[in-house]
């Protein structure tokens, strides 16, 4: 088997800035392969979806390729072999998935198509939404799903398998991921999330929350700013529970509440590293937001914007939405954090439609941004997430006509408060 040294990838990134910062390891991880990185897709020899599941309309990006595909396997005759001489791969094998030879394709056209994101976690986690075999009848050029937490161990058996890596590789593999200098450094300080908030994918799709140990945190962010980084974004889905291993007490943590958090000592602590002059962190949620967060924003370095998604202004709303705060600790939070860092920009995210609400209910949201007058307001239209508990346990019930019309109020309101 001979393998092209000029073997390229190309990486389609949907959704959040998680996705982002995973994709910049996933560089780093198929560039330490031996691969590079091609201009467009038709030019790689494997292509990553990065998806994202927040909404419908992610998903069906996915879905599109099917076409695109189509196209380019009509338009383009080159062809591979079947890189059966790799039979041995026993990680591969443990994993269970079928070579291109099991599956009647020793000769396919390039490229290979690899699914991972939130939606392969969502097919192939502990916490299903739905069956992988599903996925692949609506996708069925996907060659590969891997779950966000397995490309990392998977994929490089997977390049050996196929063809496109030669297995020597693999034992002199190291790497960092590929970021833009000049730009924030993301830093991945936890994956997965355990709150599950009754319309949200995450849980599924990125499994259990697992939080980084602080010293790999640490040292990360000082190779970082040795190689020039001066602005780091902590990242995970909940960093407020950061560090946190005991499920009881986390659920636990109430927002105002005297609970020392271990993610606010991480914070002082990368804060005092030399050359650190930015310090941001996504996403801290209000349920757990404990005066000593509100301390730790204080320290000079880190960002005057802070987001915070609050998603509705009604209590009755925040408990179907199993948010666990009401929405007077809100404004309690909200007045101590200005209290306590008077500079501070606000933005958050609002969620228009869910299930049962009513005009009185949405009109609590409107009440709500017009009191905080945020500077930044990520508006979206409930779209129901199957498998999620609030698709299960209520009906979709808000006309989509209703959910248009109150986007279409919060966006005037915006334009009216912030012009
Ligand atoms: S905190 Fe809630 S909204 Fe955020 S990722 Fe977890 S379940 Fe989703």
């Amino acid at each position: 088997m001979s393998i092209s040294p000029k073997c390229k990838y190309f990486i389609q990134t949907y959704g959040c800035q998680m996705n982002t910062a995973d994709s910049e390891r996933l560089s780093g991880l198929l560039e330490g392969l031996g691969l590079s990185a091609a201009e467009s897709w038709s030019e790689a020899a494997v292509v990553v979806l990065y998806s994202c599941s927040v909404r419908q309309a992610a998903e069906d990006k996915v879905f599109g390729w099917g076409k695109k595909i189509k196209e380019f396997n009509e338009a383009n005759d080159q062809m591979i072999n079947g890189s059966k001489d790799q039979k041995d791969i026993s990680i591969y094998h443990s994993a269970g998935f079928p070579t291109r030879a099991d599956r009647g394709q020793a000769e396919r056209p390039f490229p290979l198509f690899i699914l991972t994101g939130c939606m392969a976690g969502s097919a192939r986690g502990e916490r299903k939404r739905f069956s992988e075999k599903e996925l692949k009848h609506k996708a069925s050029f996907i060659d590969y799903i891997l779950g966000p937490s397995e490309w990392e161990q998977l994929l490089p058996s997977i390049l050996v398998r196929e063809g496109l890596v030669s297995p020597e590789r693999i034992a002199a593999l190291s790497y960092q991921p590929k970021r833009k200098v000049g730009q924030t450094a993301f830093v991945n300080i936890s994956e997965g999330c355990d709150n599950f908030c009754s319309y949200c994918v995450v849980p599924y799709g990125r499994g259990k929350e697992i939080s980084r140990s602080k010293n790999e945190i640490l040292a990360e962010a000082r190779h970082l700013v040795e190689q020039g980084f001066h602005h780091l974004t902590l990242l995970g889905q909940n960093v407020n529970s950061w560090g946190i291993t005991d499920p009881e007490h986390k659920r636990n943590i109430r927002i105002n509440s005297d609970t020392a958090l271990p993610f606010a000592s991480l914070l002082r602590e990368i804060h005092e590293i030399n050359g650190i002059e930015r310090l941001s962190f996504l996403t801290a949620n209000p349920f757990d937001f404990t005066r000593d967060m509100v301390q730790a924003l204080a320290l000079p370095k880190v960002d005057r914007y802070l987001h915070m998604a609050v998603q509705s202004g009604s209590d009755t709303v925040l408990d179907r939405m199993n948010r666990r705060h009401t929405i007077a600790e809100y404004r309690k939070l909200i007045a101590s954090i200005r209290k306590s860092v008077p500079d501070i920009e606000l933005g958050t995210d609002i969620i228009v439609g869910f299930p049962g609400e009513t005009e009185e209910e949405f009109s609590e949201t409107l009440r709500l941004i017009s009191d905080i007058r945020y500077n930044v307001v990520f508006t979206a239209m409930y779209s129901p997430r199957p498998g999620t508990s609030a698709a299960t346990k209520y009906a979709d019930d808000v006309p989509k006509a209703v959910k248009k019309e109150r986007y279409a109020r919060v966006q005037d309101f915006l334009a009216q408060q912030l012009g």
